[in-house]
């Protein structure tokens, strides 16, 4: 059986993603790997794989007991037989265990590290007696002191090397932070290990900041749009964990707080609880989550800052494993940050300490910025992006934009009378004339008291935020936040520059959905899996994926051979639920007079639902789309109506997908071959690598109107 085959075999799905495919030929070369893919990416299969061809036993260290049997389960369902040892089962499952491998009828063994290395050397003795054939160490930063999760046991794993020297060992984690890798390949005493490194980007995942104000109710206002989805909301204190937990329950939502300080049984039920749906929200702290493999996490939401980036990315990590579009949301208030400030310092390491606080400062310019935040993420990782994802916060708003110079010059004035010493408090108060007595009797006399009465304090608010973002402004770093000049301010204090500011009623645009699925239809299957979860007691996405579901909802196959068609089923779960999920299919479609459309799915493609971009066609785009046709030019366009050249892009790129406007319009024509080479060959996933291959003659502007050429060419010949 070739890789390809199995994965179609066993998994159901008929592409490999990432390198999966050459990570797995490199095992079954017998070679040392290591694998660098972000939460979701697919590593479980780059082991699970050559475990199924290779003829002997496959050991995966893991540092998770939940994980490990969330795992073995899943296996099993899909026809691969594997187990676990750990200290949840007695003697008698343990010696069952035992005879199975002897007899070579299990494929994967799941193990902590600390069992393998125990203190009698009673397992690793039996191990040897073994055919082993791979081994796999899961979650492999937990080698790494620079790591978020050292686990000092995973340092004796540099020893499995000598123990089965002929044995390929592959290494996998999502970690993305530089030090941390190099750290793992350092330690692990790999034989001249190959690495493979994905992109870290989760493009499915939309990344939001919010201004804390009310956090309830902005929370309360969040959830009501997600009333069916499973989502982690993370909170700073245990304290809090359990008062929102508590809170939410009163507004009828099926929320648990998890925390470590709760007893280990309550933390197993409830965690148990999220696994099957039954407790829809968990609200913990960050001892939650490593580890939870649930593929159906639609949102994680942070009320309250973390501490960095690398902690932050992880988390929101969490949602959308199934690659299906979810949602990271973090409510930043500045007063966070100053908080926060203070839990960075550690204690006569000074050294450490400006690492912790560097941390945080990156942290508070992600909340604060001004620009895409996945670009920034990236880029914080090191790795290259362009400057408009279409998917965040900032990439999906429309920013009306004024002339806000005499604004700026009334904060940039008031700061120097001030001569520096205040906070953007005080500077506010001052500004607006406030009669209150914390406003020093000498300062009422300046000139600029009371110049700025005329703006509400929440707008001044937000112009000191916006100006600080831009640079006219710096905090001192003395825990008192002063505003201090900057050489920037110079120039619009002596009027030589202007200053853009960000009109109040700046909305974000909702980003629709494209509905083609029949969502009756999706109830129905959820019902079914739901009842098929309980009768086996395993979670519901363990039986078939969400992103399964939806694909069957959307292509309605009426026949066994149809839902074979469907990425999700491999052989033993058609075989085992196949009937149960058509018999659901055929009934709704009759009633509802639907047939199959899985003609439309030409092959059968990766699970991996592209999050699709919403066929916009608002008036904004419209307002664009008539201006361009009125003979403006891109940058008059944007000019005009206060948006970036490049939103003004993506509006009209909308009408080339649309075939309304021919591509040549906006392309040179003699460019078009070459982009449209390009993407042939390495695909449209990534522009970044596009840009590089094409150089500095093409704008990602120019790229992007092709790829959206080539889109419409292709839906109009299908
Ligand atoms: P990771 O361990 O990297 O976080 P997983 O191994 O849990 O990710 O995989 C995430 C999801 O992607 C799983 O539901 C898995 O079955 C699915 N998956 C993995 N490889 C493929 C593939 N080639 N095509 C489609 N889906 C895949
Ligand atoms: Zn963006």
């Amino acid at each position: 059986m070739t890789p390809l085959q199995a994965l179609q075999k066993y998994f159901g799905y008929s592409n490999f993603r990432h390198s999966q495919e050459a990570i797995i030929k490199r095992v079954l070369d017998k070679k040392d790997v290591m694998v660098l893919m972000p939460t979701g990416g697919g590593k479980s299969l780059c082991y699970q794989l050559p475990a199924v061809l290779l003829n002997g036993i496959t050991i995966v260290i893991s540092p998770l007991i939940a994980l490990m049997k969330d795992q073995v389960d899943s296996l099993n369902l899909s026809g691969i037989p594997a187990a676990f040892l750990n200290s949840s089962q007695n003697p008698e499952e343990q010696k069952d265990i035992a005879v199975q491998l002897k007899n070579n009828e299990l494929r994967l063994l799941y193990i902590a590290p600390e069992r393998l290395f125990g203190k009698d050397d009673r397992l690793m003795t039996f191990l040897r007696t073994l055919n082993i054939v791979q081994i796999a160490i899961d979650e492999a930063h937990c080698i790494s002191q620079w790591g978020h999760d050292f686990r000092p046991e995973y340092l004796m794993l540099a020893g499995l090397k000598n123990e089965f020297p002929g044995v390929p060992v592959i290494a996998l984690t999502a970690t993305a932070d530089k030090l941390t890798q190099k750290d793992i390949l350092d330690k692990l005493n790999l034989h001249e290990p190959a690495v493979f490194i994905s992109s870290f980007n989760r493009e499915n995942i939309t990344y939001r900041v919010h201004q804390k104000t009310k956090s309830f109710d902005q929370l309360l206002n969040f959830l009501s749009e997600r009333k069916e989805d499973s989502g982690i909301i993370y909170c700073l204190s245990r304290k809090s964990t359990e008062a929102l937990a508590a809170d939410l329950k009163d507004e009828g939502y099926a929320a648990e707080a998890y925390h470590a300080g709760l007893n280990n049984e309550v933390k197993a039920h409830n965690q148990e609880a999220f696994l099957k749906d039954e407790v829809k929200i968990m609200v913990a702290t960050i001892a939650f989550g490593m580890g939870i493999n649930k593929s159906n996490v639609r949102f994680v939401v942070h009320v309250d800052l973390p501490k960095n980036i690398e902690g932050y990315y992880q988390e929101t990590g969490r949602a959308g494993r199934d690659g299906l579009p979810s949602d990271a949301l973090l409510l930043y208030s500045p007063g966070d940050a100053i908080k926060l400030k203070s839990f960075a310092m550690v204690d006569n390491n000074a050294e450490q300490s400006a690492i912790m606080l560097k941390k945080l400062d990156d942290m508070v310019d992600y909340c604060q910025l001004h620009a895409c935040r996945r670009q920034y993420l990236m880029h914080y990782f090191d790795e290259p992006f362009p400057d408009n994802c279409g998917s965040c916060d900032f990439c999906l708003s429309e920013f009306v934009k004024f002339d806000g110079t005499l604004i700026a010059q009334k904060a940039l004035s008031a700061v120097a009378r001030l001569k520096e010493r205040f906070g953007s408090a005080y500077v506010i108060d001052f500004l607006r004339g406030s009669k209150r007595e914390k406003i020093w009797e000498e300062h009422k006399q300046l000139k600029t008291y009371g110049a700025g009465a005329d703006i509400s304090r929440a707008d001044w608010m937000r112009y000191f935020r916006e100006l600080i973002a831009m640079g006219y402004f710096k905090l001192s770093d003395d825990g008192y936040s002063a505003l201090k000049l900057t050489t920037k301010s110079e120039a619009v204090l002596k009027g030589l520059e202007k200053v853009e500011l960000i009109a109040a009623q700046t909305i974000e645009e909702k980003e629709q959905e494209e509905v083609s699925f029949d969502a009756g239809l999706m109830n129905q299957l959820r019902k079914q899996r739901q009842e098929i979860a309980i009768s086996e007691n395993l979670p519901a996405y363990i039986i078939l994926s969400d992103a399964t579901l939806l694909e069957i909802a959307t292509y309605l196959p009426q026949k066994m051979d149809e839902l074979r068609l469907i990425s999700g089923f491999g052989d033993v779960k058609l075989a085992k639920y196949g009937r149960e999920f058509l018999a659901v299919i055929n009934t709704y479609s009759k009633e509802n007079g639907l047939v199959s459309k899985i003609d439309q799915k030409a092959k059968k493609r990766t699970s991996k639902t592209k999050s699709k971009k919403p066929a916009r066609t608002s008036d904004t785009f419209k307002a664009t789309f008539t201006l361009y046709k009125e003979g403006k030019t891109v940058t008059e366009i944007a000019l005009e109506r206060g948006l970036s050249p490049t939103t003004i892009e993506g509006h009209l790129n909308n009408f080339v997908q649309t075939g309304e406007l021919d591509v040549s319009e906006i392309v040179a024509q003699e460019k078009i071959p070459a982009i449209k080479d390009a993407v042939e060959s390495y695909g449209n996933d990534k522009l970044s690598p596009l840009k590089e291959i094409l150089g500095d003659d093409y704008s990602y502007g120019e790229i992007k109107a092709v790829i959206a050429w080539m889109n419409y060419k292709q839906k109009a010949e299908s």
